[in-house]
């Protein structure tokens, strides 16, 4: 389903303050607003006020809100007048981020589904979306970012654009060739899982190859190996890794559930990037079905609008299972 976009566009007046760039956008750039207004009210407050700070979209739970033409920049990313992010990226804003919670959710996730709609639209792959951070270091979007959920709003966003029949990439990279050697120099606004597809490694082999142990903590300029130094013939697998998932439904229970069950259904939210416990040890797959693995599994069935009941069951195997196939 096509997502509409109300407009309530900037006046022409205010170009030379608010947008005063043409602009062929190349990237997108998501923010959170950290403030609790309605996307209505963010939009009208931009394009009213006095504030050259401006932005294209600002999402919340109900709908899409457009305060600038796509065809002007907007100066959303604090990475100066001439910026890639502030000349060259589509800003959309995501609303209710301050006090976060239900509303915050639905916000987050309707933001999701239309970036993957701008994607398509414009035959872009997941590699042209970036966060505010990636431009300037701002700590922006702050919640995303605080929860530990970048690479999973991001892989989201790659699901939902497949699910509309988009490209993964928007074509080879001009600055990255496949063929030349096994390392790679991390660029700036690269992800750990943007690298990983690109060069047609799993991400745990990259986190091995170059001991990393937090994937969200790669810097510009580290050169990473991308293969073994091996010298063995094994072809490297065009299959991804398989995730065996268990039947049954598995719940929070008293004593809780444990085992090698309960450890497939956290490695194959892992796989997704929907960490058990993002920054406990390895992620929090520990095969203990408690609350934590609950709300991975929550956020999991929030992001394809199953009932949120934490519980383990066939629709969300099913769910998981096509995702990882
Ligand atoms: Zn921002």
């Amino acid at each position: 389903m096509t997502i509409s976009v109300k407009k309530n566009l900037v006046s022409e007046a205010k170009y030379t303050l608010k947008c005063p760039n043409a602009m062929t956008a190349e990237y997108i750039t998501i923010h959170n607003t950290a403030n609790d207004a309605s996307a209505a009210n963010e939009i009208s407050y931009m394009i009213g006020n006095t504030s050259s700070t401006s932005f294209h979209f600002a999402v919340d739970d109900k709908e899409v809100i457009q305060g600038l033409p796509l065809n002007r920049n907007a100066w959303h990313t604090g990475d100066g007048t001439n910026g890639t992010g502030n000349r060259k990226s589509i800003g959309v804003e995501i609303c209710y981020s301050k006090s976060g919670g239900a509303k915050y959710y639905a916000a987050e996730k309707l933001a999701i589904k239309f970036v993957a709609q701008l994607l398509k639209e414009r035959g872009w792959g997941i590699d042209r979306v970036r966060k505010h951070q990636d431009w300037n270091g701002k700590y922006c979007p702050h919640r995303i970012l605080s929860e530990g959920r970048w690479n999973e709003v991001k892989a989201t966003i790659e699901a939902e654009l497949e699910g509309l029949g988009g490209k993964a990439t928007s074509k080879p990279s001009p600055s990255v060739s496949k063929s030349s050697g096994s390392t790679y120099a991390v660029k700036k606004g690269d992800t750990l899982s943007a690298i990983a597809k690109e060069h047609g490694v799993s991400v745990a082999t990259l986190q091995s190859l170059n001991s990393i142990k937090n994937p969200n903590l790669i810097k510009v300029g580290q050169v990473l190996k991308l293969t073994g130094s091996s010298t063995s013939s094994t072809k490297p697998s065009s299959k991804k890794t398989s995730y065996a998932l268990p039947s049954g439904i598995i719940k929070v229970t008293s004593p809780m559930t444990k085992g090698t069950k309960v450890r497939q259904v956290q490695n194959a939210l892992a796989a997704l990037y929907f960490y058990p416990d993002k920054g406990a040890k390895d992620n929090g797959i520990d095969g203990v079905y408690g609350p934590k693995t609950a709300n991975a599994v929550k956020r999991f069935q929030s992001m394809y609008g199953f009932t949120q009941d934490g519980v383990y069951g066939p629709k969300t195997k099913a769910k998981l299972e096509d995702l990882l196939k």
